[in-house]
């Protein structure tokens, strides 16, 4: 079965940003989210985004006409059977991602192959829920979407052959280069990235160093194009201390113990750029 119509649920960040490179590379996108409001947002964000490749040169105005005219904006979770995968992109929440997969895999046919992008959900649980779990992967964008190159796909334990080599055939379609990864906690791109930010609250708590010169060693001692604080603050306080409980509970493994400041930070309201501040200031 070639895959021509992709499905996404979900239009927020992750969602919109998935739709977008799919229409870019020529496939039609039915886009479902639970309210007019959230898939406007997501459709606007998509417009944005065009714009500013316009503005860059990088596209042409009719491009971006066609490329929105393939996208499908719907509250209707019906209009998914129309595709040839799904790939699920909504809040991160056990319960939610399973009532949405199971009620996909209710509603398209048998042979439709269903994807999740969850950043911390065992994919072997959630193909459990799907009936279908040959035909079940987890495909882990990055963000933003359009711009980030990697793409992790993660096995579950009966994610078959077929399945694998079908999506990272469409990864690629996207632009995109997949990586392989075996279901476990974080994949391989946080289970790295994120203990290493935990281990520079560490060394910022013991007092070895300022907030400044951690991130300027790291940036000029290890090519990094952003220091481990700095990015702390991008990704949020909240969710990287979600992601290291994670770990810690996931593995029974005391090295992801989080650090007692960062814990400390997110009790106090400190979560990084969205409260305007972290480990720096954002007036
Ligand atoms: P988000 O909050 O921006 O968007 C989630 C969207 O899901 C919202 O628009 C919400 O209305 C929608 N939604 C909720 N219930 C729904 C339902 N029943 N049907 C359809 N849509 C529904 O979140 P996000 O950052 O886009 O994250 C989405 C997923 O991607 C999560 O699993 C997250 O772990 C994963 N992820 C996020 C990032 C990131 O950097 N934000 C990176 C990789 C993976």
């Amino acid at each position: 079965m070639t895959i021509k119509t992709v499905g996404i649920i979900g239009a927020g960040t992750m969602g919109n940003g998935i739709a977008q490179a799919c229409a870019v590379a020529g496939f039609a996108v039915v886009m479902v989210d639970v309210s007019d409001a959230a898939v406007g947002r997501g459709m606007a964000t998509i417009s944005a985004s065009l714009e500013r490749l316009i503005k860059k040169e990088k596209m042409s105005a009719a491009d971006r006409d066609a490329v929105l005219a393939r996208i499908r904006g719907s509250t209707q979770q019906a209009d998914l059977k129309a595709c040839e995968i799904v790939i699920e992109a909504a809040t991160e929440n056990l319960e939610l991602k399973i009532k949405l997969l199971k009620a996909v895999a209710a509603l398209v046919g048998p042979e439709v192959i269903l994807a999740s992008n969850t950043s911390s959900i065992s994919i072997t649980r959630l193909a459990v829920e799907t009936g279908r779990a040959d035909k079940f992967i987890g495909m882990h964008f990055f963000n933003p979407v359009p711009l980030m190159a990697l793409v992790e796909l993660i096995r579950g334990l009966q994610t078959s052959d077929e399945t694998h080599g079908k999506v990272e055939a469409l990864a690629r379609k996207l632009g995109k280069t997949p990586i392989t990864v075996k279901n476990n906690p974080g994949f391989v791109v946080n289970r790295i990235l994120c203990p290493m930010i935990n281990e520079a609250i560490f060394a910022l708590a013991e007092g070895l160093a300022t907030a400044e010169e951690i991130d300027t060693g790291m940036k000029l001692g290890c090519n990094h194009p952003i220091g481990p604080l700095a990015l702390a603050d991008m990704i949020g306080l909240d969710t990287l201390l979600a992601v290291m409980g994670v770990f810690y509970e996931g593995f029974n493994d005391s090295k992801y113990r989080p650090a007692p400041l960062l814990k400390e930070m997110v009790d106090a309201g400190f979560l990084g750029r969205k409260t305007g501040r972290g480990f720096y200031n954002y007036p």
